[in-house]
């Protein structure tokens, strides 16, 4: 029998355009129960309907992520944050500041949310927040569902900055991918737990540091959580680049491929100019460089532990635990 001849536009995934015919497909892939990759300004995310347990596990099975790692929640906006999650004052002040943007709050689960179990792992608390992103806001309000959509990669790589990346990773295993250009933040947002006693803990730092945090919840925060049930996400091997990686470089071995930064300038540069926003922005991409490049190994150089160089530094001790 001749094989079937395949038509370029059935291609999986679709390589859909950031405009409106492109949102429309993509909210109508989303109604339908199917997986799209979507930018928003920290990395690219791959976003099912959350009220769907059949959807939702297309994303565990997808990501080849554990079952018991719950996802990030999507909302366009507070109101609809507020549907599924119980807000105190607190959470309040935090959304007023932060939202929309790469900030997500640890909140009470509303008894009768329709959320599937799957996207909090069974948890009584759900992870949430309201994304900046155009392309990602367009097509919440289009879909008019909130969307879970953990990282557009396979569970424990590197995250995804682009739509090429989220295509390497994830190829055939999802329906589609909007491509709206790199991730402007390049870091996945900070998480942020409002406990019931009036403490609050960061589960994982990102965009959003400590102290702007701390400015608006008043008191310090507990210490940065490792808590295996809590945050499962937050395994000590994950953004894993598939070579081994050493930290605080100051010049490359013969087999290394270094990544620069600041007066370190490396084989490519996360900031010549010695700027961590800059540095957030691009890691992902020089980790995926590196794990193509021939070198059999990945050197990095030393990143300033303060603002968000504190949450790049937590990527960059779980790439090299990989
Ligand atoms: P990602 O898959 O990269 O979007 O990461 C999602 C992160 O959110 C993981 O570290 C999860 O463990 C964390 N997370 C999601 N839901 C919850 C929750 N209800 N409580 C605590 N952490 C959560
Ligand atoms: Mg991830």
């Amino acid at each position: 029998m001749e094989p079937a001849k395949m038509d370029p536009a059935d291609a999986r995934p679709a390589r859909l355009a950031a405009d409106a015919a492109g949102f429309a497909r993509a909210a109508t892939i989303l109604v339908a129960g199917g997986l799209v990759a979507l930018p928003t300004e920290t990395v690219y995310g791959l976003a099912a309907r959350a009220d769907s347990a059949d959807a939702v596990a297309t994303i565990y099975r997808a990501k080849g992520r554990p079952s018991f790692n719950p996802l990030i929640v999507h909302v366009p906006d507070c109101a609809a944050a507020e549907r599924l999650a119980a807000f105190d004052a607190r959470a309040r002040l935090l959304a007023q500041r932060f939202w929309p943007g790469p900030l997500t709050m640890v909140l009470p689960l509303l008894p009768g949310a329709a959320i599937a179990s799957s996207v909090t792992a069974g948890l009584a608390t759900i992870a949430i927040r309201v994304p900046a992103h155009p392309v990602m806001r367009a097509v919440l309000t289009a879909c008019g569902l909130p969307l879970a959509a953990p990282s557009a990669n396979r569970s424990g790589a590197v995250s995804p900055t682009t739509a090429e990346h989220v295509v390497a990773s994830l190829g055939a295993r999802i329906d589609a991918v909007v491509d709206g250009g790199a991730c402007a933040a390049g870091i996945e947002s900070t998480i942020v737990a409002l406990r019931d006693d009036g403490s609050w803990q960061i589960l994982r730092p990102g965009p959003i540091g400590h102290d702007a945090l701390a400015e608006v919840l008043g008191t310090s925060a507990l210490a940065v959580t490792d808590h295996a049930i809590e945050a499962p996400g937050q395994l000590a091997s994950h953004y894993a680049p598939g070579k081994p990686v050493r930290l605080d470089a100051l010049e490359a071995a013969a087999d290394e491929f270094l990544i620069g930064f600041g007066a370190i300038s490396g084989h490519a540069s996360l900031s010549p100019r010695g700027d961590p926003a800059e540095a957030a922005s691009r890691l992902y991409a020089l980790l995926h460089r590196a794990a193509a490049a021939p070198e059999p190994r990945i050197a990095i150089a030393p990143i300033p532990d303060h603002g968000i160089g504190t949450a790049i530094n937590d990527r960059l001790r779980r790439a090299a635990a990989g």
